[in-house]
Formats: structure tokens, C-alpha cells, sequence
């Protein structure tokens, strides 16, 4: 019997926990904010976040919502990441991904401030990550962590296999497990007999963005899978690739003209696996709370360093590092 794990039971957890340290930030006179950079009109990135300014407003968290025209050149943006640098008010800056082709993302994730980079994509934070030293940490993979601390799942001894190498998630997923002690592999596009080694993973991390990938040829007996993977499928074609003995995705498309489906093919893994996570509902809500958990010790890591002295929101044009 494989056990479904509710992300959005755990995301709500770790947005309940997050509420004693925003209220003792406000008994400060500090309201920890977020400004979210949105460059350009891409629906899915507006989906994302949107629904990440609304949760900080659930929060009580200050937020920006910041919506630049896709032809912004790269230098303009990059004035527009200093100034959020040097806002006061904002505790963490989100830059939404992908980028424009005539912006080079790594020179923009770079202008963030280290201090304020909540997604931990700055080399900085990706350093401090790999020595093992206290980091602002990628939201995803930091998510998964919980979610498998949370769900007494042991790490430590077990064999994680992570399918998928992308510096957002596959490559810090690896680091954190082996920072648990798990004896971890990294498996990719090249990687010669994919279901093999995957077949000896305890934990299965599938981070891949290839819907329903994963079946049950992938998995062992007994293992853990945790689905990053979220893929929206709105073509009948490719719906007929991958959404074979899936009814409940099949009417999910019918219903609504697409549906979301995961890197795993649930139903085939479902029996073999002892804990799976849905999609969505699984990987995804805990992203969100990640990055309000990353947030919240942005504000109060920002003011440590600044200081007793440094009380409420300031001018708005104080520089902090
Ligand atoms: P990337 O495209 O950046 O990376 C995909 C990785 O998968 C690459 O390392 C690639 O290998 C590997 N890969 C691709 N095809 C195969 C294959 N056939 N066999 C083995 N490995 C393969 O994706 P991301 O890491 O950004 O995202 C992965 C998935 O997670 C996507 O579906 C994305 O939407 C989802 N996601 C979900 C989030 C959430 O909050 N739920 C957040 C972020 C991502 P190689 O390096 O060799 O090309």
C-alpha cells in the first residue's frame, strides 16, 4: 500500500510554524517583505506568482509585486534589482524565471543581493550550500527536505538516487541528501540504464520535466518517490503518449483541455512505492512555504547583522549588508 504524501497538509505546517517569528519580527517593528519581478506577460509565471504575493499577504508579510515590459533591457533591470537591494522594506527579492533571451539571467540572479536572495540561487548562498554552512537554500529541493523530515522518512544511510541535474533543483537536492548522509547519485540525460539506478534508490527524487517519465520499471520495492515534475498537457498527442491507463488524468484533460501531471506515472508506481507524492499537491505547495520560511529568516538574518540599533522599516534608501 503506497502512502500518498500531502504537501499541502505539510506547506500548511510550515506556514503555521513561520507565525511566532513573524510576530516577534512585528513586536520589533520589522514586517518582513517580498518583492516578486515579473519580466514580461508568460501565463504560467504570472500563475506562480501571483499565488506567491498572496500568500505572503496571508502571512501578514509585506510584498511587492513587480511587472517589467518584456522588451526591458538588461541593464534596466539591473537598476531595478540595485534599488531593490537598497530598499529597506524588502527582505528578499524573487526574480521569476525564465527571462527574456535578451537578459542573461545569471548576470541578473547575480546582482542580487546574497543577503536577500530567498530563491539561493546567488553563488554566494550556492557556496555556503555546498560547505555546508548555513544558507538561504533553493526553495524546491529545501521543500522536499521537510517534507521527508516532517514525514519521519530517514535519510541517513539510504540510497537517494535524484534524476536531474538543474541548478534550481537537482544539483542542491543532491547536496542536501548528502548533507543528511544519504550515498546519493545524480543521474541526468546521459546516464546509461536510467531505470536500473533508479531501481536501487530507497529515495527516488524525480526532477526531470518529462511528464510521467518515471513508472514502475524505475522504482524498487519499498522506495520513496517524490515527484518535482510538473508538466501541463493540453495536446492530444502527447496526451496519448503518456496519459496510457491514467483515467483520472484522461478525464482531467476532457474536463478542463489539460491537466498537470508529474515526472512519475502514479498509477504504474502506485503498490510498488511506499510513499508517493501527487501532482499536483505534492512538491509544489511546499515551494511556496519554503520561499515565505526563506523570507522570514532573510528579515531576521538582515537585522542581526545590522545590529540592536536596527529597529522598524527604516527610510526605505538605507543600504544593508
Ligand atoms: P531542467 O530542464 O533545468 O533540468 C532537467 C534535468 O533532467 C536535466 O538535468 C536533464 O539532464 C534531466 N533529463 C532530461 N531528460 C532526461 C531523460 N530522458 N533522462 C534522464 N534525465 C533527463 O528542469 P528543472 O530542474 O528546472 O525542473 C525539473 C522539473 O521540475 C520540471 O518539470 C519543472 O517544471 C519542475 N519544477 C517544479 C517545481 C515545483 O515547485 N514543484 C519547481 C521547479 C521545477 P541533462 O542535464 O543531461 O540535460
Amino acid at each position: 500500500m503506497t502512502q500518498i504524501l500531502d504537501g499541502r497538509r505539510i506547506a500548511e505546517a510550515i506556514r503555521n510554524d513561520l507565525l511566532p517569528a513573524i510576530q516577534q519580527l512585528k513586536q520589533s517593528g520589522i514586517i518582513p517583505g517580498l518583492a516578486a519581478v515579473l519580466v514580461g506577460d508568460n501565463a504560467a509565471s504570472e500563475v506562480y506568482v501571483r499565488s506567491k504575493v498572496k500568500t505572503c499577504q496571508a502571512l501578514g508579510l509585506h510584498s511587492e509585486h513587480i511587472v517589467l515590459d518584456r522588451s526591458i533591457s538588461e541593464e534596466a533591470l539591473l537598476e531595478r534589482v540595485a534599488a531593490l537591494n537598497g530598499d529597506d522594506t524588502i527582505d528578499g527579492i524573487l526574480i521569476q524565471l525564465p527571462l527574456p533571451p535578451q537578459i542573461n539571467a545569471k548576470r541578473i540572479l547575480e546582482a542580487v543581493d546574497p543577503a536577500k536572495d530567498v530563491d539561493g540561487f546567488h553563488p554566494v548562498n550556492v557556496g555556503r550550500l555546498c560547505a555546508g554552512v548555513p544558507a538561504l537554500e533553493p526553495c524546491t529541493p529545501a521543500g522536499v527536505i521537510e517534507m521527508l523530515e516532517r514525514s519521519k522518512i530517514e535519510i541517513a544511510g539510504r540510497n537517494a538516487v535524484v534524476v536531474g541535474r538543474s541548478d534550481i533543483v537537482g544539483k542542491p537536492m543532491a547536496l542536501m541528501l548528502l548533507h543528511r548522509s544519504a550515498t546519493v547519485t545524480i543521474c541526468h540525460s546521459k546516464t546509461r540504464d536510467l531505470p536500473g539506478a533508479c531501481r536501487q534508490a530507497d529515495l527516488l527524487i524525480a526532477a526531470i520535466g518529462r511528464p510521467a517519465m518515471i513508472t514502475g520499471d524505475y522504482v524498487g520495492s519499498g522506495a520513496v518517490v517524490i515527484d518535482v515534475g510538473m508538466n501541463r498537457i493540453s495536446d492530444p498527442e502527447q496526451a496519448r503518449a503518456v496519459l496510457g491507463n491514467w483515467p483520472e488524468k484522461q478525464r482531467e484533460l476532457a474536463d478542463k483541455g489539460f491537466c498537470l501531471v508529474g515526472d512519475v506515472h502514479a498509477p504504474s508506481v502506485q503498490g510498488r512505492a511506499s510513499h508517493l507524492t501527487p501532482v499536483p499537491g505534492g512538491v509544489g505547495p511546499l515551494t511556496i512555504a519554503m520561499l515565505m520560511h526563506n523570507t522570514v529568516k532573510a528579515a531576521r538574518l538582515r537585522r542581526e547583522k545590522q545590529g540592536p540599533g536596527a529597529r522598524g522599516q527604516g527610510s526605505g534608501r538605507d543600504r544593508v549588508r
